[in-house]
Formats: structure tokens, C-alpha cells, sequence
């Protein structure tokens, strides 16, 4: 039976996150028909910001790796239509982060260029040039077995040659020395690495696309998903927002339509899941399901939360930095995610944003560290969010005032100017994550990437029911340039990835 009918769309996508977006904008720049369902008032997830005191503030994304000229995203960027468009604001070449440790004063540069990197980092490590050239290598070598970090069409059986490479055998391999050891994965709240579990291929991609180059979206990353919308828009796509999807419904094992809280029935011909797949099982009927596929998703372990404060600055009080700081209390920096929460904060990254009226000054920060969802857990019942705001309670404000307080004592041993010198503050929680984003326990990037399962916990765009593809950070790797390297993986079962890279890559 043919359920198509004039207002069926070819294509109809859960989740208006990048992943979902530049799915729609890729497809429907082929012509398609396409319809973006976005549960929130405000599209983009992750991409979100937010303001107070007249400073906007990024949810999520405060730096994104491979905007270039000539590097991975910003060809895919290009190709979305949305490069040109956006306003960026380079990182420090000589330092996009500093990684500092509790015992020493100093901070680590990690460089942009692969040559300046070294450089950078050689006069800290004096006799670890070979370590530090090996690395490298090493860092690209494993960045090459992706394909399409490479905008390259290659076969799976490239990635599977490195993909059970584990990070820290790596890095024992290419240095003992500690602290060398420490630095390099002294950032690893980029990727929420855990000891023992973290592949070597999530570092090397992570961290050799913020080598590549590293970028600020000014005035906010929601800038990406702004100009995404209006480029679907150009292509005659559309996006429903405030409309949550609550049921995929099935007929003979293919999806048929979305039914969305407000009771609309959205009909498709393909359905594409933006959302964490947790989330989907709890959309799709039982039947369509086959149980060890449920039972994988449902088995996966989450990454950690994160508790996040933004801070508004008394107008030039705090000199401006074009590097995060990532701060670790101790030289194992695997430590800061099992951390105790009587030890709390263990680790933390500090953000900058420039003052545009006072050059050279920052206007504000924000400061992120780890945080595990149990620790907000007894407020789970509580919801708020934009459009739905609600005040949770006063116990767990309490909670969070606690919080800011015992991190901002930490951050001033590193940074006394910003005592005093706060306007305004606002905080953000697990919980706040989880309403936000819709993902489970407000998890920092989805699904943990484990080097100790089958595919490191990656899960396949495809899936049994034919009509549905997946895409998203929970399918292969989170971050700007992760989701979007899916966003062509995902389009690309549709129209074929040859056609795809040759219109990216002419
Ligand atoms: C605190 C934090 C900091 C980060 N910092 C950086 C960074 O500096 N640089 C970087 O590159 N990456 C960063 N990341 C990672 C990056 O933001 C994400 O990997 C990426 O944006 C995820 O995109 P996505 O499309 O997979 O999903 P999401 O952005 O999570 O989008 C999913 C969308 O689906 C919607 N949705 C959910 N359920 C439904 C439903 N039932 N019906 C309709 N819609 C639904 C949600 O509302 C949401 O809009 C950060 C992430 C976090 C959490």
C-alpha cells in the first residue's frame, strides 16, 4: 500500500542539532523535500546560547577544530552553503589550550601546525623531540584510517587497522615521560576520556582537528545552526519547532509518519534520527526492534556531565586570552573523572570571550567541570528549560550556589584578577544539560567511546528498519567536526558518498 501523498515529505529528521541539520540541508539541496521536527523552541541542541547582562554566553561548543582554510569542516561548511556566513575569531597560534597542573605554576601550550606543536611544546621537553615528532605522526597516521576526516571514500577496513589502538598504550609507547604524558591528554574533558576505555582514534581526531586549527564562533555557535536553518530554508526545507516527536509509527516493519506531542502526524518516505538512540528505542514500536540491538543500546555506558558556570566581568578587570585553560589537580589526569565529591572540582576548562568595546579584555568566562549526574539526581523530577521554564527548587539552587563557590575558590589560585571583578553569574547542572539537549543524564557527548567493545561503541547510521538512518554525535564522534564527518556518513546512504565528496571536494 502506497501511504505517500502530497504532503508526505521525502525526508523527515528527529532532532534539530547539527547533526540534523546539515543532514536536511545536504538532502535537501538535492531536491528533496525535507521537514526538521524540533522538540525545543530553539533549534541547534548543543549549538545553543543563551544571554544575561547583555553577554551571550555558548551553551556547548566554545571552540571547534577544522575551520581553516582548507581543512575538513571547512569544506563541508563551504559546501552547506554557511562558511562565508559565519564570524570567527582565531586562537592563539602559538596556543589554542594551556594545560596546567595543581603542583606547578606554568602552563603547556598545545600549538596549532603540527611542526608548531612541537616547537611549542620543546622547550618544556627538551629531550623529547623524537617523543613529540613520533606523536605526531602518530596523531595523523591514525587521523589518515578515517576516511572521511580525510574527505576521502574509503572502506571500514581502514579505520578497523587503528580502531583498538588504546590511548595510553599509545602514548607509553611514544614517551615515558610522565608529565609529557599528562600534557598531551591534559585536555581530555575535550573527549572525556577514561582510563583504560578511551581509543587512541578519539584523541587523535579530536585533538589533530584543533592542531589543524582552532576557531571561536563570535558572537555564539548557534550562528551555525542560524544560517543552517536559513540555507534549508533556501532550499525549501522546513522546521517545525516546539514540536517534540513522541511516536515513530510503523506499518509492515516502515515507518510511516512522526507523531508529535501536539498531535500532528508527520509522514515520510525516509526518517532520519538526530537524537540520542536511547531516546529513539523509546519511540519506535517494540516489534520493530530486534531485542539485541535494544539490549546493546541500552547496555552502552554514557559520558560524564558537566557542571558549568558563566561569568559576567567587570569591564576590563581580566585580561583577555586567546587560549582555554585546562586546569588538573593532580599529574593523573584520568583522576578528575572518578573524582570525590568531597574533592570536587578535580579538573576544570576555563573559557574566554573577548570584550569587543575593550580589546584585549575579556567580558566574560566560562568555566566547565566534570560532573556526574548522580550528584543532581535527587532533583531528577524537575524540569526546565526555554519555552518551559521552571524554578526547581531552593535546595537544589543551594546545590548550585555550593558548587560555584568551591570552583571559583579553585580558579582564583590561578587567576586572582577575576576576584572581585564578577558582575553577574549563572549556572548550569547535569539536569540543565539533560533538558536542554534531551540527552540521558545530561551526558557531555552521548555514547562513551570504549576501545574494550565491539566497534569502540560506535553504532552504524543504518538500521534494520529500512526507512530510518541514524546520525548524530552517538554514532560515530561528537563535537562540530565529528557530527558533521556523520551528517555526510548518514546523507550519503542516500545519495551516494562518490556523488557527495565530488560535490564537496570539485
Ligand atoms: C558542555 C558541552 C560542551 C561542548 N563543547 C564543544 C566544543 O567546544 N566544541 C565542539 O566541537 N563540540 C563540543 N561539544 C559537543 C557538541 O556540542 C556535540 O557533539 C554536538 O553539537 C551534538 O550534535 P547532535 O546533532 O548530535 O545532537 P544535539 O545537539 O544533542 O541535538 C539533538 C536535538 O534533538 C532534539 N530532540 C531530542 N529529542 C527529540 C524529540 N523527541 N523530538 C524532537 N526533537 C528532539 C533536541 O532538543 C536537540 O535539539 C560540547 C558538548 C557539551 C554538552
Amino acid at each position: 500500500m502506497n501511504l505517500s501523498n502530497d504532503s508526505t515529505y521525502d525526508i523527515v529528521v528527529v532532532g534539530a542539532g547539527l547533526g540534523g541539520l546539515l543532514s536536511a540541508v545536504i538532502l535537501a539541496k538535492e531536491g528533496m523535500k525535507v521537514c526538521v521536527l524540533e522538540k525545543d523552541k530553539q533549534i541547534g541542541g548543543c549549538l545553543q546560547t543563551f544571554s544575561f547582562n547583555k553577554k551571550v554566553f555558548d551553551s556547548c561548543v566554545h571552540y571547534i577544530g577544522g575551520l581553516g582554510e582548507g581543512h575538513t569542516l571547512n569544506k563541508i561548511f563551504s559546501y552547506a552553503g554557511i562558511m562565508d556566513k559565519l564570524a570567527l575569531t582565531e586562537y592563539s597560534e602559538n596556543a589554542f589550550d594551556r594545560i596546567a597542573f595543581a603542583d606547578e605554576d606554568l602552563t603547556y601550550p598545545q600549538a596549532q601546525g603540527n611542526r608548531n606543536f612541537i616547537e611549542q611544546l620543546l622547550p618544556y621537553f627538551p629531550y623529547e623531540r623524537e617523543s613529540l615528532e613520533k606523536y605526531i605522526q602518530q596523531v595523523n597516521y591514525v587521523g589518515d584510517h578515517f576516511p572521511l576526516y580525510r574527505l576521502r571514500n574509503g572502506n571500514g577496513s581502514e579505520k578497523d587497522a587503528v580502531s583498538n589502538w588504546r590511548l595510553m598504550d599509545t602514548l607509553t609507547k611514544i614517551t615515558d615521560n610522565k608529565r609529557l604524558q599528562s600534557v598531551l591528554t591534559g585536555n581530555n574533558l575535550l573527549y572525556a576520556g577514561v582510563r583504560g576505555k578511551t581509543p587512541f582514534f578519539l584523541h587523535a581526531l579530536v585533538i589533530g582537528s584543533y592542531i589543524h586549527s582552532s576557531h571561536k564562533v563570535v558572537p555564539g555557535s548557534s550562528q551555525i545552526a542560524k544560517f543552517l536553518w536559513r540555507e534549508l530554508q533556501n532550499n525549501g526545507g522546513t522546521i517545525l519547532k516546539d514540536t517534540e516527536v513522541v511516536q515513530l509509527s510503523t506499518k509492515d516493519g516502515i515507518i510511516t509518519h512522526a507523531c508529535t506531542k501536539d498531535g500532528q502526524n508527520i509522514y515520510g518516505k525516509q526518517f532520519i534520527a538526530n537524537i540520542h538512540p536511547q531516546v529513539l528505542l523509546e519511540l519506535l514500536d517494540e516489534n520493530t526492534i530486534r531485542p539485541a540491538y535494544k539490549k546493546r543500546i541500552e547496555s552502552m555506558e554514557q559520558t560524564v556531565s558537566t557542571f558549568m558556570s558563566n561569568l559576567v566581568l567587570q569591564p576590563k578587570s581580566v585580561k583577555m586570552q586567546y587560549s582555554n585553560l585546562y586546569w588538573n589537580a593532580t599529574d593523573d589526569v584520568w583522576q578528575a573523572i572518578q573524582y570525590k565529591p568531597e574533592e570536587w572540582p578535580a579538573n576544570y576548562i576555563l573559557f574566554y570571550t573577548e570584550d569587543k568595546q575593550n580589546k584585549g579584555y575579556a567580558e566574560s568566562i566560562s568555566i566547565l567541570s566534570y560532573m556526574h549526574y548522580k550528584e543532581v539526581q535527587q532533583w531528577q523530577d524537575t524540569y526546565n528549560r526555554a519555552g518551559d521554564e521552571n524554578y526547581r527548587c531552593d535546595e537544589y539552587e543551594s546545590f548550585k550556589q555550593r558548587k560555584e563557590e568551591l570552583l571559583l575558590n579553585k580558579v582564583y589560585e590561578r587567576l586572582p584578577e577575576l576576584k572581585g571583578n564578577i558582575i553577574a553569574s549563572k549556572t548550569a547542572t547535569p539536569l540543565t544539560y539533560r533538558d536542554y539537549t534531551g540527552t540521558p543524564e545530561g551526558s557531555l557527548y552521548g555514547i562513551l567511546k570504549d576501545v574494550n567493545r565491539f566497534g569502540a561503541g560506535t553504532i552504524a547510521t543504518k538500521t534494520k528498519i529500512p526507512n530510518l538512518l541514524l546520525t548524530g554525535q552517538n554514532v560515530n564522534l561528537h563535537g562540530v567536526l565529528g557530527v558533521s564527518i556523520t551528517a555526510l556518513a548518514t546523507s550519503a546512504e542516500l545519495i551516494g558518498m562518490d556523488y557527495l565528496l565530488s560535490k564537496i571536494n570539485p
